[in-house]
């Protein structure tokens, strides 16, 4: 053992240096193992950086972006004959469309219920037209 005030020789088993008369403790190897013990809450930190990976963004966006269903292509046929007044056209298209949204999961429901509507309502718009022009034809003729 060496004395920590002095340096010198101690005798294995003397618990004074022999020069000095400094308390040989034997607390010296006990110290070094606090030490190593602090060095250990620096593992819990790695579980965090493994986790990290995990929660990478770039990779759970990806699928995202793939999962999201297509729009309905029936069901935006359907809106446009119906904005344009295509009438009967924009309901098949409509109807097909929805069926699409429901079956193969697409989006546009939201379209393709707007083209019935707007279908049903120009077809609708065109029997009452008929329905009076018709009646002033059959008018005209009774006299
Ligand atoms: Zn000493």
């Amino acid at each position: 053992m060496i004395c920590q005030n002095c340096g010198a020789q101690v005798k294995e088993g003397n618990r004074f240096c022999e020069m000095c008369g400094a308390p040989v403790q034997p607390v010296q190897p006990v110290q070094p193992v606090q030490p190593v013990q602090p060095v250990q809450p620096i593992q819990p930190i790695q579980p965090v950086q493994q986790a990290k990976p995990i929660n990478s963004n770039p990779q759970p966006i990806k699928p995202l972006i793939i999962d999201r269903p297509p729009f309905s292509n029936f069901c935006i046929a359907g809106l446009i004959t119906a904005i344009f007044q295509i009438g009967i056209l924009g309901l098949i298209f409509g109807i097909i469309g929805l069926k699409e949204c429901s079956s193969k999961g697409k989006r546009g429901m939201a379209m393709g219920i707007i083209a019935i509507i707007l279908s049903i309502a120009d077809v609708a718009l065109w029997i009452v037209v008929l329905c009076i022009f018709g009646y002033a034809l059959i008018y005209d003729a009774m006299g």
